[in-house]
């Protein structure tokens, strides 16, 4: 029979959002004690602002972001409490009054945990994360400037108008910090969905609010306190989650992933102030050209500044092994092709190595192929200590390594496949915790001109290898004489 998992307290928060509104909105249909509906009402940033200390005391590392996030809930509901207060006492309350302070605090300080949690998750300078958030709160924000903040903007009346303004501000400062934390590389987890899904409430609730303040539209009590009240219970779940501690797990990788879905965003972002202008223009409306224009370069450039890096990114990773962050073969391929024309014009020898580990299958039969794979990262490690700092080391195939030697003639080419010979078994490589394992490599060693062409080159190199594996292994063969030069395990 299978088993019956007890709902957890996030389950509850989920569950909780439903009732509560549907009873709140009963109440204001009915115009019940008023109350009743500011306590349902209250209830929903209660239950998050607790939900947070409680998170706060199960996860240490976190608690500081946690107690920003309570305190943030916290200031809504004492907001709401004074505002109702206020409603009792005088009728009407003042606007602007104390209340909008609570209200207002809610923001920076929502903002700031955002923010130190996204400092957690990507601690360095992550420019492809910042430049996706740019263009997003660039775009929002131009709208959020435009129909938000401009309209509220009366210098008669400065301090309605400040406290007008510092709402829609709020609001930008989320978009923001949003932006940058559901954009940045990082753990995705439920309950980081879960902060989207507050914010995105959030952000539409509040614009909805702001627009129908500026015409006149909006009466309390509207549809809009159930997208506040739901996105307190959504961030309630967020705290409560079993996924919260990760939320602050740093990013194993730097740069996030172009997923379709982000392009869609940052395209919908990089066409608002435009299409606003359109817009703008069919309703008859004044259009905001230059506001517009500017908004449309800053992000083009910031659009150019991204593909420069995925460019770049792509160049990068077509040329760098995976495991051991080496050069590919394309790499070397392509360096060896610019060294056979230098050889040609101008006579500059160079030479080539090629190195194979010895019975490497039976290192990935015997310790398995993270042991192999442990091999190959150490042998990378050994072999690029070996070589000088113009020298190329790629890896050739599974466990090839391939050396290319500017400006080396055929002696130094050999003394140098010695000691990388030498060096790479001069200790035992650690394939396990605690078990270690001897390696050996075979070198074939080649030159130009002696070769004649790169092509020749690379076929001489494999033949000295060859030659070297079929001498005994743990040994140097050079392709222009005739007999490898065996050299024992111990040397
Ligand atoms: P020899 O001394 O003749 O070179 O013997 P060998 O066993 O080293 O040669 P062989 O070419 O038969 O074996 C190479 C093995 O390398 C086979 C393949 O499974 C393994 N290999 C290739 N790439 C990787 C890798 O990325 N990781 C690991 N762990 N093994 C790899
Ligand atoms: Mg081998
Ligand atoms: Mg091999």
């Amino acid at each position: 029979m299978r088993e019956l998992r007890r709902p957890a307290a996030w389950h509850y928060c989920l569950a909780a959002a439903p009732i509560t509104i549907a009873l709140y909105y009963l109440l204001v249909a009915g115009d019940q004690w008023a109350p009743g509906q500011v306590a349902l009402y209250v209830s929903a940033n209660t239950v998050f602002s607790i939900s947070a200390l409680v998170a706060a005391r199960r996860h240490k590392p976190m608690r500081r972001i946690l107690y920003l996030l309570s305190a943030s809930g916290a200031a809504g509901v004492v907001g709401d409490v004074v505002f109702y207060i206020g409603a009792l006492v005088h009728g009407e309350p003042p606007y602007p009054g104390p209340a909008d302070l609570f209200y207002l605090a809610a923001y920076p300080l929502m903002a700031i945990g955002l923010l130190l949690i996204v400092r957690r998750r990507t601690p360095g300078w992550n420019s492809a994360s910042i430049i996706d958030a740019s263009i997003v709160a660039i775009g929002a924000g131009y709208l959020i400037f435009l129909f938000l903040i401009v309209p509220n903007i009366d210098f008669e009346d400065r301090f309605t108008s400040l406290t007008s303004v510092a709402y829609p501000i709020g609001d930008l400062m989320l978009m923001v910090v949003g932006a940058r934390l559901m954009l940045g590389a990082g753990p995705r987890t439920t309950a980081l969905r879960f902060i989207g899904g507050y914010l995105l409430l959030v952000l539409f609730a509040d614009s909805v609010y702001g627009i129908q303040s500026l015409n006149g539209t909006y009466h309390g009590g509207n549809f809009l306190d159930a997208f506040w009240m739901a996105a307190s219970f959504v961030m309630a779940a967020a705290v409560l989650h079993p996924s919260a501690p990760q939320l602050v797990t740093a990013s194993s990788t730097a740069t996030p992933d172009a997923t379709p879905g982000r392009l869609a965003v940052l395209a919908i972002a990089a066409i608002t102030a435009p299409t606003s202008t359109v817009v703008q223009h069919y309703l008859g409306n004044k259009e905001h050209l230059v506001a517009a224009a500017v908004v449309c370069n800053i992000v083009f450039l910031l659009v150019m500044l991204r593909m420069a890096g995925l460019v770049r990114a792509q160049r990068m990773a077509a040329i760098t092994d995976g495991l051991t962050g080496l050069r590919t073969r394309r790499y070397f391929e392509e360096a060896l092709t610019n060294e056979g024309d230098r050889t040609n014009w101008y006579g500059v020898p160079f030479g080539m190595l090629l190195l194979d580990i010895d019975h490497f299958k039976h290192v990935n039969d015997t310790f398995g192929h993270n042991g192999g794979d442990r091999v190959l990262v150490e042998v990378t490690h050994r072999l690029r200590s070996l070589v000088r700092p113009g020298d190329v080391v790629a890896r050739y195939g599974g466990e090839e390594f391939a050396v290319l030697l500017p400006d080396t003639g055929p002696e130094e080419a050999r003394e140098i496949a010695e000691r990388v010979r030498r060096g790479v078994c001069v200790a035992p490589i650690a394939v396990g915790e605690t078990r270690l394992h001897q390696v050996t490599v075979s070198v074939g060693v080649a030159g130009m001109p002696a070769a004649g062409s790169t092509s020749e080159l690379v076929l001489a190199a494999d033949r000295a290898l060859y030659a070297a594996k079929n001498a005994g292994r743990n040994q140097v063969a050079s392709a222009h004489s005739p007999t490898p030069v065996a050299s024992g395990l111990a040397a």
